[in-house]
C-alpha cells in the first residue's frame, strides 16, 4: 500500500490532469502548482509532458525553476515525463532552451524522428514485476549518454527512456496515459 502523500503537479502547461487523476486513483493528495509559492509543503512534484520550451520559460523567472533546483537538492523526489524528462537534464542536444539541469544526462528533443513521431510500445521495466509496461511516446525524446551513476530502467530499440538518479526518475513516454498505475506507485514509492 502506497500512503497518502501530498504531490505536486506542475500545470503550466502540458498533460498535468492526466497525471493528476492517476495520482488521485492511487490515493495521492495533488496540489497543481502555478508558482513558487505552491511548492511549499509538497513531498513530491511531477513535472508533465507539454513543451519543454514554454514550461522552461516559466520556468526561468520569478525564481520558481530555481526553487525546484534547491528542494531537488534537498532530496525532494521529482518525476519527469517527456518534456518533464528534458527540462530535468543538464544537457539538450542542440539547445539552449532552459532546463532546471539536475540530471546527469544528454537528452535529444524528438529524438525518434517525424514519421513515427507517436508510437506505444510494450517495455521491460527494471524492478517492475508482471506485464511488460504499455507505454506511450508522442514527440518523444530519449537519453542519448547518461552518466554512470544514472541508472537505466528502460530501453526501447537500444535507446534510453526511462532513468533514475537518486531522488529523480524521468521517462521519454507518458505513462499517465494508459491505466497502468505501476510507475506512478514506482514514483511514490520515492517518497520517505
Ligand atoms: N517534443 C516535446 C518537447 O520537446 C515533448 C513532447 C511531449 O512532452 N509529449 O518539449
Amino acid at each position: 500500500m502506497v500512503r497518502m502523500s501530498k504531490i505536486g503537479v506542475l500545470a503550466i502547461q502540458g498533460a498535468f490532469r492526466e497525471h493528476r487523476k492517476m495520482l488521485e486513483k492511487l490515493g495521492a493528495d495533488v496540489i497543481e502548482v502555478r508558482s513558487a509559492k505552491e511548492l511549499t509543503d509538497i513531498e513530491g512534484l511531477i513535472i508533465p509532458g507539454g513543451e519543454s520550451t514554454a514550461i522552461g520559460k516559466q520556468l526561468a523567472e520569478n525564481g520558481f525553476g530555481k526553487k525546484i533546483i534547491n528542494m531537488a537538492r534537498q532530496g525532494l523526489p521529482i518525476f519527469g515525463t517527456c518534456a518533464g524528462m528534458i527540462l530535468l537534464s543538464k544537457n539538450i542536444d542542440q539547445s539552449n532552451q532552459y532546463s532546471l539541469g539536475l540530471m546527469d544526462t544528454l537528452v535529444r528533443r524528438n529524438a525518434f524522428g517525424r514519421q513515427i513521431a507517436s508510437f506505444e510500445a510494450d517495455l521491460n521495466v527494471k524492478g517492475l514485476k508482471g506485464e511488460k509496461v504499455r507505454a506511450v511516446f508522442i514527440r518523444a525524446p530519449f537519453v542519448v549518454k547518461s552518466a554512470p551513476q544514472v541508472e537505466i530502467l528502460a530501453e526501447y530499440k537500444g535507446k534510453i527512456v526511462f532513468v533514475r538518479l537518486d531522488n529523480l526518475l524521468a521517462s521519454a513516454f507518458h505513462p499517465e496515459l494508459t491505466d497502468d498505475p505501476r510507475i506512478h506507485e514506482y514514483f511514490l514509492k520515492m517518497i520517505p
